[in-house]
Order: structure tokens, then C-alpha cells, then sequence
């Protein structure tokens, strides 16, 4: 076995804080579709802050460029001291932090100290995918829309840098520009990525029962070329595009959009 040598100060760290989750997405690997609880076999975990303290020392954190904290069992901003662990990181290293969230579960008041404490070093992607609380909810369910504005007007007017993430599908694709209208000129965000589902497994239709029983059926993009999907960037924690187009963006360290425009070319 060869040594493998690493570039301390290229790390990324890409962190799961929790198995909770205030939504029950369709597609999503810890829902049951069958109801649209948590699945059965997953425990319900997350981190507080001395589990990150113990993980990630103030030494340790000086070596790392970003944290990457996704959601791809639960919602980071469902742990309990998801503050105090971004205010930790903020106060003692210079890595930047990229985090997903839904954007549904806690106040006002919370954004808005979000948004004060990210400035110029927190990217945070909220998932908005409909004009109307029907269209966010048919994918994203138990997200409250007029919440979720709330909560992203509040971490902007903070100063908080906010990328909207849209998944695509034939319920909302004839109203991407009306989404990133919405997101851009009433929210305050400053950035989007537009991605078409890719968790459909067969002919494109995914059927899913509510928690009351009803039947849904959730159905796939029709028009794949559309010209927004077409142009927009996919984030580089996707290896198949950070193979191709590499890794320039790390340098920086958060999405601009600027990225958009090189990554087209
Ligand atoms: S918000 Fe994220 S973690 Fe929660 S159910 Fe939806 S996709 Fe899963």
C-alpha cells in the first residue's frame, strides 16, 4: 500500500450533525414514503457541541479550509447547538462554512442571529422549490413557505449570504424564474443552484402516501433542457463535476456568481 501525502490546508471537512428532520421530503433517504415518517432502521442522533469540540479541536480546525455540512440523513439546523457549533468554528479557525438546510424549523429571532454571525464566512443553502406554500410543499413537505420567508428575509437583512437551491419537477418547472424572482428580489438571497431530481427510479413517476393515507404521485422534469437547469452549476461536492471542471472554486471557497459564469464557459 503506497502512502497517500495530503495538502493540510486543502481540507474540507464534510460533517453529518443529525438524523432530525422537521420535513418529510419524498425522495429523501431518511423518509418512509410509505407514510412519510423517519425509516424505521435509522437511529435519531446528532451532535452537540462537545461531540464537535472532542472531533474537531481548535488545532485541528486550523488545517481545514471549509466545512461542508450537509443534510444527507437529517437537518443540521435540528441539532441542538447548531449555533454554538458555528459560532465555535467562526471564533476559532478561518475555515469557511457551507451548511443545508430547509429553512422551516426554529424563529425569527434565531435567523437573524444566524445572519449576524455568518458574514463573509457562512454560505447558507436553503432549499426553495415553489412560489406557493402547495408548490414548496409538494416535494418539501411540513415546510410552512411563509415561514421559510420569514426565516431567510431575517438571515439576510443580518447580513447573511444565502444560496437558493430549487429541485426541479413537473409541478414547479414552469415557474423557475418566478422562484428566483421571489429569492433574489423579496428574500435577499444572492445566489441559486437549479438541479432537476435525479431519484426518480423508474418512469419517472414516484408514488408516496401522506400521513393521512392519501395517495401522492411526484413526477419528473418534462423539459431537462430547460435553460435554467441547462446553465446552472452543479456544487463541487459533486465529484463528477469536480473532476471536470476542477478545483478553482476551493480557493475561495464559497459559491459567487461569478463560479456560474466560468463554469458555462
Ligand atoms: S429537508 Fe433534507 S433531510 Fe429533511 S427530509 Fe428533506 S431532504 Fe431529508
Amino acid at each position: 500500500m503506497s502512502e497517500q501525502s495530503y495538502k493540510l490546508d486543502d481540507i474540507v471537512a464534510w460533517v453529518d450533525l443529525s438524523t432530525y428532520c422537521n420535513a418529510a421530503c419524498p425522495q429523501c433517504h431518511r423518509t418512509d414514503n410509505n407514510g412519510l415518517g423517519k425509516i424505521g432502521w435509522l437511529p435519531l442522533v446528532q451532535w452537540s457541541i462537545e461531540d464537535f469540540k472532542n472531533a474537531f479541536s481548535i488545532e485541528d480546525m486550523q488545517s481545514i479550509k471549509r466545512f461542508e455540512i450537509c443534510g444527507t440523513w437529517g437537518d443540521p439546523f435540528m441539532a441542538k447547538d447548531i449555533y454554538h457549533i458555528l459560532k465555535y468554528i467562526i471564533d476559532n479557525s478561518n475555515a469557511r462554512i457551507q451548511i443545508n438546510t430547509n429553512g422551516g424549523m426554529r424563529d425569527d429571532e434565531f435567523w437573524w442571529d444566524v445572519g449576524l454571525l455568518s458574514r463573509g464566512r457562512m454560505q447558507v443553502i436553503f432549499d426553495v422549490e415553489g412560489i406557493t406554500p402547495e408548490m414548496h410543499g409538494m416535494y418539501r413537505r411540513k415546510v410552512d413557505l411563509e415561514k421559510l420567508k420569514s426565516h431567510i428575509q431575517c438571515y439576510t437583512s443580518a447580513g447573511g449570504d444565502a444560496l437558493a437551491h430549487v429541485i426541479v419537477f413537473k409541478h414547479n418547472e414552469d415557474y423557475l424564474y418566478e422562484i428566483l424572482d421571489m429569492c433574489y428580489n423579496e428574500l435577499g438571497m444572492n445566489f441559486h443552484v437549479i438541479q432537476a431530481s435525479n431519484r426518480f427510479h423508474k418512469d419517472g413517476r414516484e408514488e408516496f402516501t401522506d400521513e393521512d393515507g392519501n395517495l401522492h404521485v411526484l413526477e419528473e422534469v418534462t423539459n431537462k433542457g430547460h435553460e435554467l437547469i441547462n446553465r446552472t452549476i452543479t456544487p463541487d461536492r459533486d465529484h463528477n463535476w469536480f473532476k471536470k471542471h476542477g478545483k478553482k472554486h476551493l480557493d475561495r471557497g464559497l459559491w459567487t456568481p461569478k463560479d456560474a459564469v466560468d463554469a458555462s464557459k
